[in-house]
């Protein structure tokens, strides 16, 4: 937590974030520190599939099919998982920040039908060019149990493949393969790109760049979000 790089600003709890991006563009890392600097639930719909696919359920034997060759989960599918965790007193009352949904015009669509009479407050683009997304993919790390990220060869777990978080396993995402990661960012480009043209329409679209150091991403991406809180007061 980058308590001391967002700890010293005035916190306004409280907000109804997207974040959009290219996969590899940092939205897991970002959404995690948004999450706990306002106050809210981090949503991440490939989180839950995951962990569906680790207990063995029915749900998440299906899941793993979708998810191994890189493919969407059918729309009617993730919205019934965001539109039943959205109704949680959590983030009904406070908000939340979703991360990989919604992914396309459908998702979108449904998710204003889900959060009205309220709007989102912002939707971030996470803009990082695509060679630099297929290097990060290639080198990334994640714990099978808590989800913790890590890199080759510069972060690395102090004890080699145990998560320093939960002691769980450090391993490579089964959809990081050369194969899945080519599909992923096609069907980015053709099914979820169309998002960053269809949220700008609406006035919540915010560009932020995500290249460079982590801290210096996230006041990027509070500051937006604490300016547009501002002018809709
Ligand atoms: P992520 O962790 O966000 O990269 O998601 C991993 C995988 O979960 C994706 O490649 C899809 O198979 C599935 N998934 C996650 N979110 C969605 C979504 N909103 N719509 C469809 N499939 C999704």
């Amino acid at each position: 937590m980058p308590s001391d790089l967002i700890g010293a600003r005035p916190v306004h709890p409280g907000a109804r974030l997207v974040v959009l991006g290219k996969q590899g563009a940092g939205k897991g890392t970002q959404a995690v520190r948004l999450s706990r600097h306002y106050v809210v639930p981090h949503v991440a719909t490939g989180d839950t599939f995951r962990a569906a696919i680790r207990s063995g359920s029915e749900f998440g034997v299906i899941a793993k099919r979708y998810l191994d060759a890189g493919d969407l989960v059918p729309d009617e599918v993730v919205i019934g998982v965001v539109k039943e965790r959205l109704t949680h007193p959590d983030a009904s009352h406070r908000g939340f920040v979703l991360d990989g949904f919604p992914r396309t015009v459908g998702q979108a669509e449904a998710l204003e039908k889900i959060l009205a009479p309220f709007s989102l407050d912002v939707v971030l683009n996470l803009d990082v060019p695509t060679e630099a997304v297929l290097t990060r993919l290639a080198s990334r790390r994640v714990c099978s149990s808590c989800g913790a990220n890590y890199s080759v060869p510069d972060k690395l777990p102090k004890v080699p493949r145990i998560c320093d978080v939960c002691g769980g396993d450090v391993v490579q995402r089964d959809d990081d393969t050369e194969a899945a990661i080519e599909r992923r960012l096609e069907l980015y480009e053709r099914e979820t790109a169309p998002l960053v043209s269809w949220y700008a329409q609406r006035k919540l679209l915010a560009t932020v760049n995500g290249t460079g150091e982590l801290d210096d991403v996230t006041d990027r991406i509070v500051d937006e979000i604490d300016r547009r809180k501002r002018e809709a007061v």
